[in-house]
């Protein structure tokens, strides 16, 4: 597997690849890698010879009370994950490569950005929408996926790459859960057993809002909210019916597409997950 460190390097390895006529499919990660992250490779595969990932901690997406720290970083095991299925590339740049001491441009969406995950987490898509331009721009990849259990993040994506031109097409690709239910994320491996036992209730919730749509959604929204705080373990940050500009939907009957979202703390560990209705 070829280790690219540089944006020199990932450009000549995309030349050579393109001068084969390979179309390029770009998948970028911040490590610590489960079967979701490796789910949006497999899917790759299926568009393009040729995938390559990144696996970069992004300090600009993370508020200054936010884990950056502690955040997992586990690159030989992922690494070793991505050989199994058959990426041939990673780019893994440093902090120097992609914020220079003098940085100073960034990419920010005034609108969708504001809400759900926006509103808690200042200046999180401004860090996360910089540095997929930037990525993007390295690769300079025909296809790039992103999973839909960050379906704000996805969104905003979409719309950053139709309203600056970028000749790239965006894939989203269905969220990996546990067996219970749980969308895999790198931050399940905080969760104590109990916590671990009791967040799939966030999933049962998000079921429940699908099974029983045709009710006032007040009414379902709060009866939905119960089934996530009858459990001690678990404070609901937000629970919400939004559209696919992120509008709060008043009538799930009438709106042609909309998601319900969550954030659910469990102690210090914020879960979020989503699920179309
Ligand atoms: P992360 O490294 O956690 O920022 O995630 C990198 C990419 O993997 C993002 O596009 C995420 O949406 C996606 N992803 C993370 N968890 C899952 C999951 N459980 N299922 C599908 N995609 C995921």
């Amino acid at each position: 597997m070829k280790i690219l460190k540089s944006v020199q390097e990932v450009r000549e390895y995309v030349k050579a690849k393109r001068r084969k006529g390979r179309k390029i499919g770009f998948v970028p990660t911040m490590g610590a890698l489960h079967e979701g992250h490796l789910d949006l490779g497999r899917d790759a595969f299926n568009y393009c010879r040729e995938v390559i990932y990144s696996i970069y901690v992004n300090p600009t997406q993370f508020g200054p009370n936010e884990d950056l720290d502690k955040y997992p970083r586990t690159l030989n095991t992922d690494l070793q994950k991505l050989e199994t299925i058959g990426v041939e590339a990673v780019f893994v740049p440093s902090d120097e490569i992609m914020y220079s001491k003098q940085y100073s441009t960034f990419v920010i969406n005034d609108q969708m950005s504001k809400v759900l995950c926006g509103q808690y987490r200042a200046g999180h898509f401004k860090g996360v929408l910089t540095v997929v331009l930037k990525l993007i721009n390295i690769v300079k990849c025909d296809y790039a996926f992103f999973g839909e259990k960050d379906r704000q993040q996805l969104l905003l994506i979409k719309k950053m790459i139709e309203d600056l031109n970028v000749d790239c097409k965006i894939i989203g690709v269905p969220i990996r859960r546990e067996g219970d239910g749980l969308a895999m994320s790198s931050r399940n491996r905080y969760l104590s057993e109990n916590q671990r036992n009791s967040s799939n209730l966030i999933y049962k919730a998000l079921n429940y809002l699908k099974d029983n749509k045709s009710r006032d959604l007040p009414d379902l929204l709060s009866r939905a909210e119960k089934i996530i705080t009858e459990n001690n373990d678990l404070k609901i940050q937000y629970l919400e019916v939004r559209d696919e500009n992120l509008n709060l939907v008043e009538d799930i009957t009438k709106t042609e597409k909309c998601f319900v979202f969550a954030a659910v703390f469990a102690g210090d560990t914020r879960l979020i997950d989503n699920l179309e209705l």
